[in-house]
């Protein structure tokens, strides 16, 4: 498969997967606001990003464009070998669907914070308090 070299770029920084700049961002705020956390365990469905074993929750940061976000930039399939990518995106999101049930499934309550959601810090603290204080399953908490 050909790639033009913004692609390739995008790829690579997809592929490595781990210690992206929005999962720094996220790790730096938690860690601010004192809560603790594993990274990538391997033995979690989905080597998730974050988990809080003793709050059993876990915590993905996805890039929209791997991902498939409904977003700007989640819509931007690269012109070149679209339908790969339409294929591969659609992969992506039907293991991600599959790795949140697993997860649910075993206990574990989980949130997703999208690339592009973590520019407002204020909103991304608020998010992250709410999830991470409180029991979800309670229903008593939500936003
Ligand atoms: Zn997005």
């Amino acid at each position: 498969v050909k790639e033009d070299p913004e692609t390739r770029s995008r790829i690579m920084r997809a592929v490595q997967g781990k210690d992206t700049a929005p999962e720094l961002t996220v790790r730096r705020l938690a860690h601010s606001m004192g809560y603790r956390y594993r990274l990538h365990r391997k033995d979690l469905p989905g080597k998730p990003d974050m988990a809080f074993p003793g709050r059993r929750k876990i915590i993905f940061i996805h890039g929209c464009f791997w991902h498939g976000h409904e977003c700007a930039r989640g819509a931007r399939v690269p012109k070149i070998n679209r339908e790969y990518w339409i294929e591969k995106i659609g992969r992506n999101q039907m293991r991600d669907r599959k790795t949140l049930d697993a997860l649910s499934r075993s206990g574990w309550q989980t949130l997703v914070l999208w690339e592009c959601e973590l520019k407002d810090q204020k909103r991304l603290r608020r998010r992250l308090q709410d999830f991470l204080a409180n029991d979800q399953r309670s229903g008593e908490n939500i936003a």
